[in-house]
């Protein structure tokens, strides 16, 4: 009785391609760890365009609002159609308007070893809003195009905050603030005057400096031991989180989360991977790792911090990895040598 009412609901949604093979192994860890999620399975993407022709679905929506807390594996954005890509809409239906992008080395002996890096970009503000158009000249209709950015006070303040509250719990020391505030200097510099004011709350919690977005472009590559945590504005922290996941072996590893004042969704970075859908073989270990954000997210980086130790026991002493990884595991097999290492 007690174990059931300390559970948490949370909605969960399989999604398309390899997704439902992914979130079952994920699931399966996830009960073995002792994550006390009390799911919501709801269907989205393709399956559900097919049935109800929308790939967020009402009770899917529904469920995150009651909920407030989802996994999603990867949908399938059908290209044309008219479909938005779901992952806008979402984000802007929960106001998901942190987007939290940890980098950690997990295979030692890549190009960078022991990397661990968090990005957190800004969700829902800058060049992202969408307001664009053309300039007809000459007989030509789209002979000029123009769009405008739009960063806001409270929302370059919200974000810096939530950048340095994440710090402060995470145990992170600095917090560099990235900006192009040389050049775009109302744009990015209300962006940066904001979260140097916030820097300013946190002194002698946590370091900050700042850097302008190229220079730190080139530092990732040359340095990137000397960053902890970047917060910036939407389009540089798109690119710079992408960046990041390079110096750890791509997206195929890399976990997001879109959090909001109403809502925060965890999810793989990667897609549906079409190419080896149902054949077994996907990696899980995005999606667990997104798991284990939400476990951080719901105040349990008890049962996080076992998992993560667990797939760094499996990966680097079991030597059990999928075919991505240079191994010959299956996702149910790669799932069975984490449980073993959790027990
Ligand atoms: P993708 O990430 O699905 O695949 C790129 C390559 O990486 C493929 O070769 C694939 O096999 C491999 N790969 C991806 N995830 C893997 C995993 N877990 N294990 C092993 N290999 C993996 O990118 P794509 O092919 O450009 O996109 C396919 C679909 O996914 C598109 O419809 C796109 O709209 C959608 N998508 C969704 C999301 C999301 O929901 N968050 C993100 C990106 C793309």
């Amino acid at each position: 009785m007690t174990a059931i009412a300390s559970l948490i609901p949370a909605t969960l949604i399989p999604g398309d391609g390899i997704g439902p093979e992914i979130t079952d192994a994920v699931v399966r860890i996830l009960d073995a760890a002792g994550a006390p999620f009390a799911w919501d399975v709801q269907e989205g993407g393709m399956a559900a365009i097919g049935k109800v022709g929308d790939p967020l679905p009402a009770p899917l929506l529904e469920s995150i609002r009651r909920t407030r807390l989802a996994l999603k594996g990867p949908l399938t954005t059908p290209v044309g159609g008219g479909f938005r890509s779901v992952n806008v809409r979402l984000r802007e239906e929960f106001k998901l308007y942190a987007n939290v992008r940890p980098a950690r080395t997990l295979i030692p002996g890549g190009r960078y070893d022991d990397i661990d890096l968090v990005l957190i970009r800004e969700n829902l503000e800058g060049l992202y809003v969408g307001f664009e158009h053309y300039i007809p000249i000459d007989g030509d209709p789209q002979a000029a195009a123009i769009s405008s950015g739009v960063n806001t006070r409270a929302g370059s303040r919200r974000i810096a905050e939530f950048a340095f509250d994440y710090a402060v719990k995470n145990g992170r020391k600095k917090v560099t603030i990235v900006h192009k505030a040389n050049v775009l200097k109302a744009l990015t510099g209300i962006f940066l005057d904001a979260a140097k004011d916030v820097a300013k709350r946190y002194e002698g919690k946590v370091a900050a400096d700042e850097r302008i977005v190229d220079a730190c472009a080139m530092q990732l590559v040359l340095n990137p031991w000397q960053f902890d945590m970047i917060v910036t504005t939407n389009l540089f922290g798109d690119i710079l989180s992408d960046e990041i996941a390079g110096l750890v072996g791509g997206l195929g590893m890399a976990p997001g989360a879109n959090i909001g004042e109403s809502a925060a969704i965890f999810e793989a970075v990667h897609g549906s991977a079409p190419d080896i859908a149902g054949k077994g073989i996907a990696n899980p270990l995005a999606l667990l790792l997104a798991g284990c954000m939400m476990l951080d997210h719901v105040g349990r980086n008890d049962i996080a911090g076992r998992i993560r130790k667990a797939v760094d026991l499996t990966l680097c002493e079991d030597l059990v990895r999928t075919g991505d990884l240079g191994g010959k595991a299956t996702t149910g097999e790669l799932a069975d040598a984490i449980i073993r290492r959790l027990r």
